[in-house]
Formats: C-alpha cells, sequence, structure tokens
C-alpha cells in the first residue's frame, strides 16, 4: 500500500515509522532483522531503507594502490523485498541520483515494481568525500525533481527507450526531502521551499524531512511551506542522540542546529549510556509536541540500532 494511503486511512492517528541503513557488505542479514524484530510491536504501515552513494576505496594490486569505486553497503531493494515479505510490512527503498545512469534508475525501478514495492524515496545524494560540489553520474540526474519526472513517466508507462508497451503499469507513491533548517546548499530557505515544490508539482506525494531537534523549526517549515502550496503530507524525521560525539557529528554531516538546552544535557553526561538516555528523554518530548500537532507521521532514524527508538516508541505507540 502507498504510504499516502496509509496516511488517509489513519485518518488523523499519528503513524509510527522508520528508517534503517543497510549493513555494510559482508554482514548479514540477521544483524538487521534483529534490530527491526522489537520495533514490529509498534506497527509501522511502512519502513525506509537507505541507500549509500559509492566511496572510494583503495587496493593493493601487485603492490600499487589503485583507487576503486564501490558500493560499501549494497542491496537497498533486495533488503527492501526481504523486510517486506518476512514482516509483511510496506518497505520505501531510497533512489539517487548521485552514481546512476538514468537506465540504472530505470532498471531499479522495474525491480521494485516486480517486488512489489509501491513507494520510493526520490533524493539527488550528497557530493562524495573528494568532490566540493555534486556531480551527477554520466547520463545520470543532477536534481531530485529530475529523478521525480523519471518515476512520474514510469507511472504512465513511459519508459526511456519506449521498446515495449507497459500492460501492468508501475504506480509509484514518492517521497522527496525537506529541510526545515534549509538545505545546506540552497541560498535562502524561501529558494529551498520552491525547490521543494517542484519536486510536489513534479509528482512527489509527500514530504519527509531531515532531522531537527527544535520542533519550532518543523512547526515554521510546515506553515510556509503550505504557503507556497505545499500541500502534500510533510513527515517530520526524528533521531534521538545516542552517543557524545554526535554533538560535532550531527550539525557536521546533516547541517543541523542543536539547541543548548540538548548540548548543555549532553556535555554533563558521565558516560555514552547517559548521552542515551538524555537522547530518548528529548525524542519522547520533541515526540508529544509533534503528536500534539497532528503530525501524520513520527519517523524515526534508527542508524543501526534499535533499542533507543523502542523506548522512545514504547511511551508514545
Ligand atoms: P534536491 O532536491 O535536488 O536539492 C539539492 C539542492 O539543490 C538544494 O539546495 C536545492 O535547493 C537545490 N536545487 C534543487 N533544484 C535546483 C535547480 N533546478 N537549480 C538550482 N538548485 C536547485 N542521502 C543518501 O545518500 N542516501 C539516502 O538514503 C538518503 N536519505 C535521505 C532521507 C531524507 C529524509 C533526507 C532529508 C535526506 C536523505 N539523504 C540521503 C541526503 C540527501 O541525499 C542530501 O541531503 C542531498 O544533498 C540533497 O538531496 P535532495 O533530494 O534534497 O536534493
Amino acid at each position: 500500500m502507498k504510504v499516502t494511503e496509509h496516511i488517509k486511512q489513519a485518518n488523523g492517528k499519528t503513524l509510527f515509522s522508520f528508517e534503517i541503513i543497510p549493513p555494510k557488505k559482508g554482514n548479514s542479514i540477521q544483524e538487521l532483522y534483529n534490530n527491526i524484530d522489537p520495533l514490529m510491536d509498534f506497527k509501522p504501515p511502512f519502513i525506509d531503507v537507505t541507500t549509500s552513494r559509492e566511496e572510494y576505496v583503495y587496493i593493493d594490486r601487485d603492490g600499487l594502490l589503485d583507487r576503486k569505486i564501490t558500493r560499501m553497503r549494497p542491496g537497498t531493494v533486495g533488503i527492501c523485498a526481504a523486510i517486506k515479505h518476512k514482516y509483511n510490512v510496506d518497505t520505501v527503498p531510497h533512489v539517487l541520483c548521485g552514481g546512476f545512469t538514468k537506465e540504472e534508475t530505470e532498471y531499479l525501478l522495474v525491480d521494485c515494481h516486480y517486488l512489489g514495492i509501491e513507494n520510493v524515496m526520490a533524493l539527488r545524494g550528497d557530493a562524495m568525500s573528494h568532490q566540493k560540489y555534486f556531480e551527477p553520474a554520466n547520463g545520470g540526474h543532477t536534481y531530485a525533481c529530475e529523478l521525480v519526472k523519471q518515476i512520474q513517466n514510469l507511472n504512465n508507462g513511459k519508459y526511456l527507450h519506449d521498446v515495449i508497451e507497459a500492460d501492468d503499469k508501475a504506480d509509484f507513491c514518492i517521497g522527496v526531502a525537506g529541510y526545515p533548517e534549509k538545505h545546506i546548499e540552497a541560498p535562502s530557505l524561501k529558494s529551498d521551499l520552491k525547490r521543494l515544490k517542484e519536486k510536489v508539482d513534479a509528482g512527489a506525494d509527500y514530504v519527509v524531512t531531515q532531522m531537527f531537534f527544535d520542533n519550532r523549526r518543523y512547526f515554521k517549515f510546515v506553515e510556509v511551506a503550505q504557503k507556497e502550496g505545499i500541500k502534500v503530507p510533510i513527515i517530520p524525521g526524528i533521531k534521538p542522540i545516542a552517543v557524545k560525539r554526535h554533538l560535532q557529528l550531527l550539525p557536521q554531516v546533516f547541517k543541523i542546529d542543536l539547541p543548548e538546552e540538548l548540548i548543555s544535557e549532553v556535555e554533563k553526561c558521565k558516560d555514552n549510556k547517559a548521552v542515551r538516555q538524555v537522547g530518548i528523554e528529548w525524542a519522547i518530548q520533541q515526540s508529544k509536541e509533534l503528536l500534539e500537532f497532528g503530525a501524520p507521521v513520527l519517523h524515526y532514524y534508527s542508524m543501526g540500532k534499535s533499542d533507543n527508538i523502542k523506548a522512545i516508541a514504547s511511551q508514545l505507540f
């Protein structure tokens, strides 16, 4: 079922969902199941599975160091199919512009359709670590909006090279990213929202936000997005702080601010067990307010470990 249908069916009740990161290659899927199992008690209607951009690795070839591009966490679509069938839950693979040609994207979408996956998150992806700015793959998309258009074309039975007549058309529900604190490359929040509106006008059905730690950012974002004419559901993304290092890492990686009060609570902690507890309590308070606000879904970033998400969800759902 589509994410938007789940929201409609919930009839105003806030849903619980979460995002997982595929384990690094070489690890077993059991590790993932062990993290998903405890969260299934809270009946998520859908689970997101991220896609990692390719990275450079250095390999020793006959004594010479060679640089090769590789994917460290393969298998997003396969993992989505496995989770969907094991738990009978909808899954949402993240589909990236970066590192993929349009043809590769089409193959991936065709696989999703065959596997009964009805939702996809359309994202641009970040620049690779050695790049200053994002560069598309040769023959790939530059912005997520173009990817949304490609998915919509497929929904209308239009393949890149019209060699077949589709008699079983795909009908993907499309999610896109939104940034309550604006995307780092956007000159202003207003111009970023205009870009978000372009994605919605191109066919995006819902928005999931970047993590934020001050709900006022989300409330304001929803208000101005609606004023810009963005009428689709805007799902807040919530990340519980788990280790002290997050104080530097999260702002650096996700370009977000942390409230002073949260910083000082974390700094007071003697160890990471205490930090984890502060993160849980902060996320519970955030979630309670978001529930009161009537957010359609509370979407948690699990980043591989689910014990803290379970502790939060058990207070709320
Ligand atoms: P876009 O919507 O293309 O926007 C990128 C920037 O370009 C913005 O600053 C925008 O304002 C600007 N822009 C858009 N269109 C134009 C235009 N026509 N002309 C000029 N400027 C324009 N990354 C991953 O690698 N894997 C994941 O699984 C993943 N999951 C994510 C899930 C969520 C919920 C979120 C919020 C982010 C996720 N990301 C993921 C990170 C995302 O890929 C990065 O934030 C990326 O830098 C931007 O992606 P986007 O889809 O928002 O890009």
